[in-house]
Order: structure tokens, then sequence, then C-alpha cells
């Protein structure tokens, strides 16, 4: 470790907010009117365009990585369901193209890449941009239209390849994120906390949904409500928590689907409400581990509002990476 607690207030070499992507997520290829598309990569690409970041090519996850998540048949189901041509279905709403695994691995690269390079101090913090999502991919089960838990991946890398010992997750996506709950279920040295609208696909995420350890909180957040509801749950109930557990990284499933257009779901939030919730993640961070921030994209399906919410969110990050 080259960074830690006694540098919060020390001099970064780099300041500056790494960006991850790769062009190989454009291999996953969904169905035509499948709202998972390569449309909103590119949106988001474009919405970040004039930003100034360190941009840095997602590599390809390993084994090695998933392997802290998901078991080796697994991994051998996913590679023998990749079809030669056109579309193999994994689940009810996941489908895989002949280049869905090269896709996915640049999403498992790219989260471990991202806190190698932050944990190292070669950024303040980083943004990655891939697909497919990860966040509802379970043990043994793609699902949601994700194959591979990126965020659970990312934070079984910092523990166990990084050593560190406490690790927080913040996914404010507008759908629980039972995939990294699943993974992350009996792990004490990760608090996951998840907002999302309930009910709504896939139907977990109630309160009493604690983890084997008391250290996954769930805030369901009901259909209509506002970005002033959001504000108030995470001041009351996920903001103190984290505090409490003191972070040494924090990483963030950040969907982009709670906002008022988004055609999958019914919350409220504006751009503003992302800006926020940023900022508030972003101060914990600073008080707690050095500003080191981790955030992957999750959902978000209105690509006006995916680019401007993604905007929003990197504009924060980058502000905060400069600022340290
Ligand atoms: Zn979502």
């Amino acid at each position: 470790m080259s960074s830690g607690p006694d540098q919060q207030h020390g001099v970064y070499s780099a300041m500056t907010t790494a960006l991850f992507s790769h062009s190989d997520c454009d291999l996953h290829v969904e169905p035509p009117g499948h709202p998972e598309q390569s449309a909103r990569l590119a949106a988001v690409a474009h919405a970040l365009a004039g930003m100034d970041l360190l941009r840095l090519d997602a590599p390809l996850g390993t084994d090695t990585d998933i392997l802290r998540c998901h078991p080796a048949p697994y991994i051998a189901r996913i590679r023998k369901a990749i079809p030669a041509t056109g579309w193999s279905q994994v689940d009810g709403d996941t489908y895989l193209a002949p280049g869905s695994l090269q896709a996915a691995l640049r999403g498992v690269g790219g989260v471990c890449a991202a806190v190698d390079l932050v944990l190292s101090g070669g950024a303040s913090n980083a943004f990655v941009a891939s697909r497919p999502p990860g966040h509802h991919a379970e043990t043994n089960t793609a699902m949601g239209f994700c194959i591979f838990g990126n965020i659970a991946t990312a934070a079984k890398h910092a523990l166990d390849h990084h050593g560190l010992s406490r690790v927080a997750v913040v996914d404010f996506d507008v759908h629980h994120g039972n995939g990294t709950q699943d993974l992350l279920w009996n792990e004490p040295r990760v608090l996951f906390a998840s907002s999302h609208q309930m009910p709504l696909y896939p139907g977990t995420g109630a309160e009493n949904e604690v983890g084997a350890h008391r250290q996954i909180i769930n805030i369901p957040l009901r259909a209509g409500s506002t970005g002033a509801d959001m504000r108030a749950a995470y001041a009351t109930h996920i903001l103190p928590k984290i505090v409490s557990f003191a972070p040494e990284l924090i990483l963030v499933s950040a969907g982009f689907d709670a906002h008022r257009d988004d055609p999958l779901a019914n919350l409220n939030w504006s751009v503003a409400d992302f800006t926020w919730l940023t900022q508030q993640i972003c101060d914990l961070a600073d008080a707690h581990c050095a500003g080191r921030v981790v955030s992957a994209l999750e959902g978000g399906y209105d690509l006006d509002a995916l680019a401007a919410c993604a905007a929003a969110h990197v504009t924060v990050l980058k502000d905060r990476g400069y600022a340290r």
C-alpha cells in the first residue's frame, strides 16, 4: 500500500480521475429492442468526451479475479453458452452474443484495474464505463442483463489482493443489487448499502435482508418518491453507517435509472440529485479513505438522462480529484 489514512491531507502524485473503458464492450450485442444496448455506452462516452480525465483501456479480467466471486463451473458454463452466431439466452432477459464474454471480462478487468490504480495513488478516483452491467449476477446465476458481479469482484480484489480490511459498496441503481448482495452476503469486511425502488425487479432488497454479519443495508424507496426522499434516506440510514464502518475504499454501483425519465422504473430523481449523492460519497471518502472512490456503471436506459447523470457524477469525481 502506497497510501493510507496518514496521507489524507498529503500531496498526491496524480491528482486526477481515471476513466476506464474499452471498445470490446460494444461486442456485447443484445437483441433489437433490448434496453441494454451499445448506444448507452456511446451516450456516456459522448457526455464525458470534453472532460480532462486519465483515459485508460480496461484490461481483460482474469479467472483469478472472477473466482473470488463465482465458482469455476459457472465461468465454464458461461464460456460454453457463448454462441458462434446470433444469441443464446441465459436468463429471461439476459442474452449472450459471440462477443459477450470479451465485453464482460473488460468490466471485471476495468474495476480491478481501477482499484489497483486508485490504491497505488496513480489516480485520486476512477469511473469504469463498461457493459454489460454486473450487480444482478449472483454466485451461480446470470440475470438482469448481468454476467459477472463486477463491483463485488472489485471489493474482493481490494480485500484479498491488496489486503484492505474494510470496503464500502454503495449501490444507487434503481434496481436492488441482488447479485452484489448474494456475492457479499457472508463477507464481514464489506459494508454493502443499496437504495432501490421497491416493489420492482428483481424483488429482493427488503430492509430485513441484512447479511450474515448485519453488514448489508437495504433501503427500499416507493414508486413515485423523489430526490428529497432519497436524500433523507441516505442522510438517515446509509451515510451514518458508512461513517461508523470507516471504510478504506468506497466502491459505487452507479446506475442512473432512478432518473425521472428512465423507462424501466418510477423514481423521480434529477441530475442534481445524482450530483448531491456523489458529493456525499466523496465527502465520506475524503474523511475516511483519502478520497479513494471507484465507481462502475450499472443501469440507466434513457440515453439523454444517462448521459447527463453520468456527466454530473464524473464531474464531481473530477472536481474532487483535482482538489486533493
Ligand atoms: Zn437498474
